[in-house]
């Protein structure tokens, strides 16, 4: 059974894209195309229990209460750099984000994640922060990136991954059981470089063309 903290987003649109990002043929353009397609209807599940305050609403027959989503409420987390990739769509369906950075590089050897950036928008404490990264591997990064926001004192924090390895939701879990994880897909395990299998490669290299 997965942890509780861990939501699978298995609908077919997801899986579909899923197929096409982690296909080996699909090029830059597409796979940066698919990623943010994918971000944006994680966030939408990893948002479904956000609070709504009431607004009176006057449409061209009558008022009506309509319900909206707190101004500020929301602040977009990517950790550099492949975590970019999911911003900017995300951002469209959260036009009022503040979105921060955090900057972890993966030691390649010892697997560890290295801090280079932190820069988060004002902390308000109703604030949910979106960490995003396409990753989920060790769940180094994350679990540090995530333990350096608590340390700012948010508070409200969730993980938005396209692939996880289940030792980086174990990891999550031990460290982080009040952050709720959605991943568009589990996969078996890691290589013996910290590669998802099956996985999509190297998230970073195959959204900027790097490599
Ligand atoms: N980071 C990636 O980009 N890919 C993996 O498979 C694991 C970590």
């Amino acid at each position: 059974m997965p942890p509780s903290n861990l939501t699978v987003v298995s609908h077919p649109l997801v899986q579909h894209k899923m197929a096409l990002l982690r296909d080996i043929q699909t090029p830059t353009r597409e796979f940066r195309q698919l990623v943010g397609e994918l971000a944006s209807l994680l966030a939408y599940e990893a948002t479904r229990s956000l609070e709504t305050e009431p607004v009176s609403v006057t449409t061209p027959l009558e008022t009506m209460e309509g319900h909206r989503i707190p101004k500020d409420r929301i602040v977009l987390v990517p950790i550099l750099r492949a975590g970019l990739g999911m911003v900017d769509a995300v951002a469209e369906l959260f036009p009022n984000a503040g979105v921060g950075h955090i900057g972890l590089y993966r030691n390649e050897k010892t697997l560890q994640p290295v801090s280079y950036y932190y820069k988060i928008p004002p902390l308000g404490g109703e604030k949910v922060y979106l960490v995003l990264d396409p990753m989920l591997a060790t769940g180094g990064s994350a679990s540090a990136a995530i333990a350096k926001l608590k340390e700012s004192g948010a508070r409200r924090i969730r993980l938005i991954c396209l692939v996880a390895a289940p030792g980086g939701v174990e990891r999550m879990m031990k460290d982080h059981p009040d952050v709720a994880v959605f991943v568009a897909a589990l996969d078996r395990e890691l290589n013996d470089h910290g590669y998802i299998l099956p996985g999509l490669g190297d998230a970073g290299d195959r959204l900027f063309g790097t490599q």
